[in-house]
């Protein structure tokens, strides 16, 4: 593997692989000093041009837990603001050498474009509406470490699917490890098209409800929202978001779950999102192992995990 744009390009054995590689990492971050030499010498940059909290931290951490070196990059207190175009920025760090770039940003592709300029590997840490693969590869693990596969259980990812990367990458991913996926949205917040989407959808979250293995909710993306996609939120909140009352309705032991940031009160109620079901906390300390296992997996050829 030379760069991870996609869950479309892994395929099945490319999953289980990087899941398998986790369960390592998983154990390392349990360490009391959860660090290994595996990529040691090597030079890790995070390029976001996008907002992030736990993608950014995560993959950082990783790097670090690798015992890599990390640059970091803001675009608020870079020469983006000077108006340098991402390729002259990619080719400025590039110089400076690095073995892995890790790139978010707004618009689509962009992971890839990068990936054509530079000979580091690129990972994509979410693009535009477009991927998020490893967000997709944390909840996988989550849901196998808890529920021990992914076959033939029954997954619903409710809500603002159409400006969402987790959700493609999601129904990838999930649908490849063997699960059943339903989107539950209202018509306005789908994809215009959903061909090459394997899954079903739905508006009827209430009936789905009592039948679910797993309740997956997105985030309201309200900042890609360029039209009004809906009445209200409280409207949206009433027929579709995970309150207290519709979680009351999932069968005992059914995972919920969000990739952050929430919108508490909104897709989801606060105290839902901290009830004992919920596995949004462990959803980010596996991100971390998922990540290592990434970074070691695109880098660390020869090295042990230690
Ligand atoms: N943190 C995730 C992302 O960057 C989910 C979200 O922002 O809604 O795509």
């Amino acid at each position: 593997m030379k760069h991870l744009l996609s869950m479309a390009d892994l395929g099945v054995d490319g999953i289980e692989e990087i899941l398998r590689v986790t369960e390592s990492f998983v154990e390392v971050t349990a360490r009391d000093i959860p660090r290994v030499p595996a990529l040691r010498g090597k030079t890790i940059v995070s390029l976001f041009y996008e907002e992030s909290t736990r993608t950014r931290l995560s993959f950082e951490s990783a790097a670090k837990r690798l015992s890599a070196d990390v640059m970091t990059f803001s675009v608020a207190t870079s020469s983006v603001q000077k108006g340098e175009s991402l390729k002259d920025t990619v080719e400025t760090i590039q110089a400076m050498g690095m073995d892995a770039v890790v790139v978010r940003h707004a618009s689509a592709g962009v992971p890839w474009q990068v990936s054509q300029w530079v000979d580091a590997s690129v990972v994509n840490a979410g693009d535009g509406w477009h991927e998020h693969p490893t967000q997709a590869l944390l909840d996988a693990y989550t849901i196998r470490e808890r529920l021990g596969s992914l076959e033939g259980r029954r997954i619903a990812i409710v809500g603002d699917v159409k400006h969402s990367r987790v959700a493609r990458s999601n129904v990838l991913g999930f649908h490849a490890l063997g699960a059943e996926v339903t989107l539950v949205a209202p018509p306005t917040l789908l994809p215009p098209s959903l061909e090459g989407w394997p899954c079903e959808v739905t508006t009827d979250l209430d009936a789905l409800l009592p039948k679910l293995d797993v309740i997956y909710v997105l985030r309201m993306q309200r900042e890609r929202m360029t039209e009004a996609v809906l009445p209200s939120m409280r409207e949206y909140t009433s027929r579709y978001g995970l309150t207290a009352r519709r979680a009351a309705n999932l069968p005992d032991g059914a995972l919920v779950m969000h990739p952050g940031p929430m919108n508490r009160g909104v897709e989801i109620a606060a105290e839902v999102a901290d009830a004992p079901g919920t596995v949004i906390t462990r959803q980010v300390a596996n991100g971390v192992a998922v990540r290592m296992a990434v970074l070691f997996l695109l880098l660390g050829s020869g090295a042990s995990i230690a």
